[in-house]
């Protein structure tokens, strides 16, 4: 993800629109375990970058597809999303914010600016659909397929043990 800014990098208050498309973001590093949600397949981004006195101020739309199990059902999930990046890079060995990201020469890496603001802003966790009804906690049936059955029995067995307790006061 490296953008050529030569055309804008000597000129105060010039701007350069660009457009990439980036096959894989990264493999991200969750430490323990799998992530639940992912990006997948090809990343596209468009946006502009301003020069300000050779601080680039970076503004730009991220478009993806997201792939997921649902944290209810477990079915597999993929979404498209669309993130916002609003970022500003300034020269390596300057006197630097710390929130901001570095550039040196004439070509802008956004790579690291790119995951940042994708990871920051996916979600954590993903339901197939709104009113998913899960797994059985009984017999694992997927219940926006079947109805199993088992959660009616369940709920007269709880009725009934809390009778049970009235009588035991
Ligand atoms: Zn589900
Ligand atoms: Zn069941």
């Amino acid at each position: 993800m490296k953008i050529d800014i030569t055309d804008i990098i000597e000129r105060d208050g010039a701007v350069k629109h660009f457009v990439t498309d980036v096959d894989k973001l990264s493999d991200r590093n969750t430490g323990s375990g799998k992530s639940i949600v992912d990006v997948q397949g090809v990343i596209h981004i468009e946006g502009e970058i301003y020069n300000h006195e050779g601080i680039l101020d970076i503004s730009a739309q991220i478009f993806g597809q997201l792939k997921a199990q649902c944290y209810r059902c477990l079915e597999d999930i993929t979404a498209p999303f669309s993130v916002h990046m609003e970022e500003t890079f300034e020269r390596a060995n300057g006197s630097k914010n710390l929130d901001n990201y570095e550039y040196s020469g004439h070509i802008l890496d956004i790579s690291q600016a790119v995951i940042d603001s994708v990871y920051l802003n996916i979600p954590y966790r993903m339901l197939c659909k709104s009113d998913c009804k899960g797994l059985c906690p009984k017999c694992g049936s997927n219940l926006n397929q079947k109805e199993c059955g088992c959660i009616e029995q369940s709920e007269e067995n709880g009725r009934f043990s809390a009778l049970k307790d009235l009588f035991k006061e």
